[in-house]
């Protein structure tokens, strides 16, 4: 299979991207995790370092960010931000990825800029967003961060989590390694609090604009799996 495969649901100049990084064909994880993620179900994917695993998700997250429904929907927010009409809410991403440590989320938001292009998604990291201070923080569509930022970021009152339609977290043995067990659940918990007012809200519902999550893990012990059958829906299971 080519990544050309993907046309249609990925984008021409995405796919120039991909050419551009010399990635002609994609890799195992590439094949089996691309079409599910961009058929917006959730997965728990089962891949190493160095198996392509970063492309597999950023791929399809992009193409997500980037399908005309998310766009026109961002295009009105930053309408409604400039017009003063989102009640004090001035960011609101379209997709979280959360890492172990700073060195993975760096390789991970360059690989979104590579792949995206810079000027079509904002991408940043989540050390390098003003979460403090008099300043309302910055729009970004996507932030890349380690757990503990990434819990203070969504829950940030200038924050809105109800435009997120990604969350993925990479590494997910080693979150649990390294103690960010607790920073995790405070994620999970906001955006359970966003998927029940959603629910609850129900009136313009449409299915392209709802979140959908991906975990990557090189090892998949009993506690990453509890934690996969507590926050994925109806996942996909890959290993590679
Ligand atoms: P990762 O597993 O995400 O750390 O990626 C490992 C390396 O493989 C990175 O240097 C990527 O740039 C490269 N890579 C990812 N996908 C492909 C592909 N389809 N073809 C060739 N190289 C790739």
């Amino acid at each position: 299979s080519y990544f050309e495969d993907l046309e249609g649901e990925v984008k021409p100049p995405i796919l120039a991207n991909i050419a551009a990084a010399k990635y002609s064909r994609p890799t195992l994880i590439q094949r089996s995790v691309i079409p599910v993620m961009l058929a917006g179900r959730d997965v728990l994917a089962c891949a190493p370092t160095g198996s392509g695993k970063t492309a597999a998700f950023c791929i399809p997250v992009i193409a997500k960010l980037l399908s005309n429904a998310a766009q026109r929907r961002s295009k009105r927010i930053k309408k409604a931000v400039a017009d003063g009409k989102t009640s004090g809410k001035t960011c609101y991403p379209m997709a979280l990825v959360v890492a172990p440590t700073r060195e993975l989320t760096t390789q991970i938001a360059s690989e979104f800029v590579k792949l995206a292009g810079r000027k079509r998604l904002r991408v940043t990291e989540g050390h390098k967003l003003r979460l403090s201070g008099p300043q309302p923080v910055a729009a970004v569509d996507v932030v890349v961060s380690t757990p503990r930022r990434g819990a203070v970021f969504l829950s940030h009152p200038n924050v809105a989590i109800s435009h997120l339609l990604w969350f993925v977290l990479d590494e997910v043995d080693r979150l649990f390694d390294e103690g960010f067990i607790s920073q995790i659940d405070d994620i999970f918990t906001l955006l359970k609090q966003h998927e029940r007012a959603e629910a609850e809200a129900s009136g313009e519902h449409n299915a392209s604009l709802q979140l959908s999550r991906a975990f990557f893990s090189a090892t998949v012990p009993s506690h990453v799996e509890e934690l996969s059958g507590a926050v994925l829906v109806n996942e996909v299971r890959v290993v590679v």
